[in-house]
């Protein structure tokens, strides 16, 4: 055992015994600890820097409640979030989450990420996320709107266009962002750069709402090209129906390749003959439908309720975009018998650990989400330096640098891999490159 591997044991083992609750955060801690060893043998000032104990705390953790009153007049009560993890690069940023499971392991989990994710960017932004256990489905937009303006009247207090700017996740789209525009507007006056995903009217940006199922394509094309493969002709297999899985949808199509599924926690379409990314986002953006309906409207189409990873069809690439933990080791050793060659994560997490494995052992290209999803939150800074030059750029301008952003994010995923003589691991190559940037302005800035 070396100095380096004791250090990071030691690390794990504090972490576990003040969080042993927190099994998503934990986990999303194992996968960077696993892959960092290298790093601190060459740099053994880390190590007396007690630098990873520090990059594994959240540098602030806000809890609050969100009392609001339904359509029926009652007063209900949900638990919001905002852990402002590492803001050593730049002001905090990252998403919030509007989902029943949403606690504090989730969100601390989704900031761990966002940290290392931002610094791949190269952009100044510092890593946070935040949210609340409220179930947007099923809920009028009256009672979105009292919600998301209660939410917002408490976490004004700790944002800013240079402290710390959200954005959207799972449950949070165009509609709940102009909500919590409106109401920090109405407390503190108008500051383009307080949110990103912002309605084109007051602020946002084009290719905001496409950036990151659109980096997901720019990455795994890139990856592609890097083994000598591309993406048309490919058959594609991708979960999820909200943001990220209906422009992933798209970009593929787009790009030649054919997308063979789409789903959403009920079940998932199935056509052979591909997705139609157009049909997705009537259901899902306009009508707020479940992606049942899909299979109502195109005959080609079938309808099976459970999870997609469970299905068995031949193709080539695997685009998780729904949601953490969906793939079971069970289900990654059924991808890899239904030939799929490449697996790319729009979803933050999605792979279980025995997953990951998995793929490993079989020799998958994998792309880790902290840079392959890494899209949406590049083109969110992007919107903050349009507001800040108080200027909108073209779709083809954003777009073209969302992609060069992308291309850059899988080189130096790969350079990394390469420097430390990990061949194909572009996870590991991912969380070395995503790390030093962080690292190196941590111990410039003292013991912080
Ligand atoms: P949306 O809310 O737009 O869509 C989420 C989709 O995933 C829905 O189809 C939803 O189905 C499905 N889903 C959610 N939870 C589950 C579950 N437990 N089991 C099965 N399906 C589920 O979210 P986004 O598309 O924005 O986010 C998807 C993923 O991408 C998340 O992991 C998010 O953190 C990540 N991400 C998003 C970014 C963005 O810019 N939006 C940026 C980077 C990462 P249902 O409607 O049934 O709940």
């Amino acid at each position: 055992m070396t100095a380096a591997t004791t250090y990071l044991e030691q690390v794990r083992a504090e972490l576990v015994q003040r969080d042993p609750h927190q099994p998503e955060f934990i986990e999303a801690v194992d996968n960077f600890l696993k892959t960092i060893t290298p790093v601190l043998e060459k740099h053994p000032e880390y190590v007396d820097a007690n630098l990873i104990g520090r990059v594994v705390e959240p540098e602030r953790v806000v809890q609050f409640r969100v009392p609001w009153v339904d359509d029926a007049g009652h007063v209900r009560v949900n638990r919001g979030f905002r852990v402002q993890f590492n803001g050593a690069i730049g002001p905090y940023k990252g998403g919030l989450r509007l989902h029943p499971t949403v606690n504090l392991s989730i969100v601390k989990f989704l900031g761990f990420e966002q940290v290392l994710k931002n610094s791949l960017t190269t952009l100044p932004i510092g890593g946070a996320k935040g949210g609340a256990d409220f179930d947007p489905k099923g809920k009028s937009d009256a009672e979105v709107m009292r919600f998301t303006q209660s939410f917002m009247t408490e976490l004004q207090k700790y944002i800013g266009p240079d402290v710390d700017v959200p954005a959207g996740d799972i449950g949070v789209g165009g509609r709940e962002i102009g909500y919590m525009f409106g109401q920090y507007r109405r407390l503190n006056g108008y500051q383009a750069g307080i949110l990103t995903g912002k309605g084109l009217s007051y602020g946002g940006s084009l290719a905001r709402p496409e950036a990151t199922g659109f980096g997901l394509l720019y990455y795994t094309d890139a990856m592609l090209q890097a083994n000598g493969e591309q993406l048309a002709g490919k058959r594609v297999k991708i979960s999820g129906a909200g943001n990220v899985a209906t422009y992933a949808t798209q970009k593929a199509t787009e790009l030649g390749a054919t997308v063979l599924t789409v789903s959403d926690s009920n079940g998932f379409v199935y056509d052979e003959n591909g997705i139609d990314y157009q049909v997705v986002k009537q259901i899902k953006e306009v009508e707020r439908g479940r992606i049942k309906e899909y299979a109502d409207r195109v005959s080609t189409a079938e309808y099976h309720e459970g999870s997609v990873w469970d299905f068995d069809v031949d193709y080539d690439i695997a685009l998780p975009c729904a949601t953490q933990n969906e793939i079971s080791g069970d289900q990654a050793a059924r991808l890899i018998k239904n030939g799929a060659k490449a697996v790319a994560e729009g979803a933050n997490m999605p792979s279980t650990p025995e997953a990951t494995a998995a793929y490993q052992a079989a020799g998958l290209l994998v792309g880790p989400a902290k840079a392959a999803n890494a899209g949406g939150v590049a083109v969110s800074a992007l919107e903050m330096s349009q507001n800040s030059e108080r200027l909108s750029w073209s779709f083809d301008e954003v777009d073209g640098r969302l992609k060069g952003i992308m291309e850059h994010i899988f080189k130096a995923s790969a350079d990394a891999a390469d420097e430390y003589d990990l061949g194909h691991d572009y996870i590991a190559g991912a969380n070395i490159a995503g790390f030093s940037k962080v690292a190196d302005a941590m111990m410039a800035q003292g013991i912080i």
